[in-house]
């Protein structure tokens, strides 16, 4: 850690470390009574308020020192977005341990390997995970204890795991007397594994005050715009960065909490949405295609939902324009990454671009967005040289500040940073108001003759056609120009669609050499753990793909 000089007056304000056991502290107090709303996986709905979520929590802390959890030791959780797991975020931080939130669709192989590599000593499961918990406990070295979140009754007659614990008992036989400890604010708080699509999975590990400045920068207007008059929906799993730190930000602005638990398909969380009166929402776009088909085609509206946050791939043009436009849900398109807790940017428009004409003022929106305060970031070219703000130019994305890792949990890769930023992986063109627009990832970005095409622009006039469902694009080896475009599309159950139409759809829209060499249509595009296309596959799946053109 870099130390930096003291001026010879210090200020004099109270020395208060920024720790995570604050946030559940100050909701319980000032917002005692507001609602945390869970919908379980055993079924049911679970309703508490955040004072017996405090309780709980302290409980749970209590239990966990009666573990022999200690300071610093990684304990893990494999859960879907429910209160039980709120309390975790909590006890488990609180009191000095770091919480390991494991993503449990990844391969048993991978959860294996990252719960060995954080040396994880005890893991918290849901019930839906027993199976998968039967399957890896035995190759999980460090594992003290599995805990399954659930009553007694639910606990199985036997299992092949060992020191199998009941969640419920264990909190029933601990006492809700617990004072939060104190301590340097950069210790560890939370683990996350980036999904590891080349190489295995790799740890950011947070601290308590990157955690709490994350929690701030977030909630702010120009971000996500929490506040005590919401109502919100984290469908982002809290198995995802920290489903985007709502956990933390919503608590600190006594908004209400709704958590969908495993049921995320369009009719599930539409009829959540309605009944605890949602405003804000968040999730990555796979989610929403289901949730707004499911909506248009039931000819239903949303009563109170206006807002929600659209990140972790783009989000095409066309969804946004059917959630403002069809839905009236404002739409705030958010750009970040494991490595940044993750947020960098959110769309929005300046007092400026008010007098713009509405199509220009969604151009603006549908880019990744402006940096929020806490957050740095730069373009430069493959020689590290940085490029100008004008729109146009794209370069790698390079990106600083208190909530992005200085390196990788126990330094996998080595060094990552370049003379003090962080490759994103990213290219971008940032315009003269400081608005980002991701290109593409530059693993996944065409290289055609000398230049570059990016893939979320073809991606998103393809998905702006009437009968397409999904798009991505790839690059296909080509002798003459290196690597083309290869469009591959899923279309909309009963719509019709050929190669010859697609093609002429994008006539006028986009440079000639970025035309698509060829379309191919499929039944499905394969998805990763967190719900984003996985181009890698589809790399591999058309390897051997014959271009018309070739
Ligand atoms: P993983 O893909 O390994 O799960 P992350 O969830 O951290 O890891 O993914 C971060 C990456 O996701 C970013 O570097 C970027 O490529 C992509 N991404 C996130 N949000 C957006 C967005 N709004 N538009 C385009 N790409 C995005």
């Amino acid at each position: 850690m870099t130390s930096y000089p003291m001026s010879p007056v210090r200020g004099q304000m109270m020395d208060q470390p920024l720790l995570i056991s604050s946030i559940i502290q100050f909701a319980a107090r000032h917002y005692g009574q507001v609602e945390i709303v869970s919908r379980r996986v055993e079924g049911d709905t679970h309703r508490y308020t955040y004072a017996d979520c405090h309780a709980r929590a302290r409980r749970a802390a209590n239990a966990l020192a009666g573990l022999g959890v200690q300071m610093g030791d990684r304990v893990a959780t494999l859960a879907w977005n429910g209160y039980r797991h709120l309390e975790l975020y909590y006890a488990v931080s609180g009191s000095g341990a770091v919480l390991h939130t494991i993503n449990p669709r990844l391969h048993p192989e991978q959860i294996a390997y990252i719960v060995n590599h954080a040396e994880d000593q005890v893991l918290f499961f849901d019930l839906t995970f027993l199976p998968l918990i039967e399957a890896v406990a035995a190759h999980c070295k460090t594992v003290k204890a599995f805990v399954l979140l659930a009553e007694r009754e639910r606990m199985p007659q036997e299992s092949v795991i060992p020191n199998l614990l009941c969640y419920e008992e264990l909190l029933a036989g601990s006492s809700d007397d617990y004072e939060w400890p104190l301590f340097d604010e950069n210790s560890a708080a939370s683990l996350c594994y980036t999904s590891g699509t080349t190489g295995n999975p790799k740890g950011a590990l947070y601290s308590h005050r990157s955690t709490v400045l994350h929690s701030y920068g977030s909630a702010m207007p120009n971000a996500l715009n929490v506040a005590s008059i919401d109502t919100v929906l984290p469908v982002v799993p809290m198995f995802h960065v920290n489903a985007w730190g709502l956990p933390y930000s919503v608590l600190l602005s006594g908004a209400k909490m709704v958590f969908p638990g495993a049921a995320l398909d369009g009719k599930s969380l539409y009829e959540l949405f309605e009944t605890e009166k949602v405003t804000f929402s968040a999730g990555v776009p796979t989610v929403w295609l289901g949730l707004i088909n499911y909506v248009l085609q039931n000819g239903l509206t949303f009563s109170t939902f206006r807002r929600t946050v659209i990140g972790g791939s783009a989000c095409p043009p066309a969804m946004m324009d059917t959630l403002i436009d069809k839905l009236d849900v404002q739409v705030i398109h958010g750009w970040g990454m494991t490595e940044m807790s993750p947020l960098g940017t959110t769309g929005g428009l300046q007092a400026k671009h008010l007098a713009l004409p509405k199509d220009e003022q969604r151009k603006i929106l549908q880019k990744q967005g402006h940096a929020i305060y806490g957050v740095d970031m730069k373009i430069v070219d493959d020689a590290g040289v940085e490029l100008p703000w004008d729109g146009a130019t794209y370069g790698h994305l390079l990106v600083k500040g208190p909530w992005i890792i200085a390196r990788y949990f126990k330094n996998e890769g080595g060094d990552v940073l370049q003379d003090g930023w962080f490759p994103t992986g990213d290219v971008a063109t940032i315009d003269s108001d400081g608005t980002m627009q991701i290109t593409d990832r530059s693993k996944d970005v065409i290289k055609s003759g000398g230049e570059w095409i990016g893939t979320i622009d073809l991606e998103n006039i393809a998905m702006s056609h009437p009968a397409v469902l999904q798009a991505a694009c790839i690059g296909i080896a080509h002798p003459r120009w290196d690597e083309r475009p290869l469009l591959l599309v899923v279309r909309r159950p009963g719509q019709e669609v050929n190669r010859e139409d697609l093609l002429k759809f994008f006539e006028g829209k986009i440079a000639k050499f970025w035309m698509p060499d060829d379309v191919a249509f499929i039944e499905a595009l394969p998805t990763g753990a967190t719900g984003k296309i996985q181009k890698n596959k589809l790399r591999e799946q058309f390897k051997e793909y014959k271009l018309p053109t070739a």
